[in-house]
């Protein structure tokens, strides 16, 4: 399990920020895990703020849901950017579904990071055809934490760390849930891949 470097600023003088990101397939307990520890950065009596793109209103307009049904109040926004005004005077800042935002994300998280935010986004760290996800991989690498969180393969019950789509839709951003998207491991998603075609 990840422990915080700190949760709150206890005595220390200066702030100091870094950014956390939870990556891993769909199911994989993203969203439980980020919630988990802002709900812990709020026992320390931080502020936190968390941010979700507008575009996934799966379950809720404004709230983080988890696939367990947990939650926590966030809010929409449109642009990575407008993290920068919203989350900059916050100890905490949390992102669900980064892998949504545009290339500029990386970036915003730096600055807010930077400026003694500790940050903590989830995201997909990979689409459904198994290739890296928008901002991710950029996101990661200026990281100080990176947690894979994994999945269990519903063809095998083996670790799964792939989101197999099962429909047919071949954009890239395709909401959905266990209708459309599936946990796989990397064999049964290779075997799905194959039938595909
Ligand atoms: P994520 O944000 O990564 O999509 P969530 O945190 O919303 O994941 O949900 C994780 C929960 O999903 C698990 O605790 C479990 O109850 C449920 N779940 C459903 N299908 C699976 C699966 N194939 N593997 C693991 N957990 C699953
Ligand atoms: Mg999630």
């Amino acid at each position: 399990m990840f422990i915080e470097p700190r949760v709150g600023n206890g005595k220390q003088a200066t702030r100091r920020g870094w950014i956390e990101v939870i990556c891993g397939s769909m199911f994989s307990g993203k969203t439980e895990e980020l919630i988990r520890r802002l709900n812990r950065a709020k026992i320390a009596k931080q502020k936190v703020e968390i941010f979700k793109p507008a575009l996934d209103k799966r379950y809720h307009d404004e709230d983080v849901v988890s696939h367990n049904a947990n939650s926590i109040r966030s809010t929409p926004i449109d642009f990575a950017q407008d993290m920068l005004l919203l989350g900059g005077s916050c100890d905490v800042v949390g992102i669900d579904e980064a892998q949504f935002f545009d290339e500029g994300l990386a970036d915003v998280c730096a600055k807010l990071a930077n400026s003694g935010v500790r940050v903590i986004a989830a995201g997909l760290d990979m689409d459904y055809l198994g290739n890296p996800f928008g901002p991710m991989p950029a996101l990661m690498s200026v990281s100080e934490y990176v947690t894979k969180v994994h999945a269990v393969c519903v063809q095998c019950g083996d670790i799964a760390h792939y989101s197999f789509r099962n429909a047919a839709s071949e954009q890239q951003v395709l909401l959905g849930e266990t209708d459309s998207y599936e946990a796989r491991c990397r064999h049964c998603f290779v075997e799905g891949m194959k039938a595909k075609k």
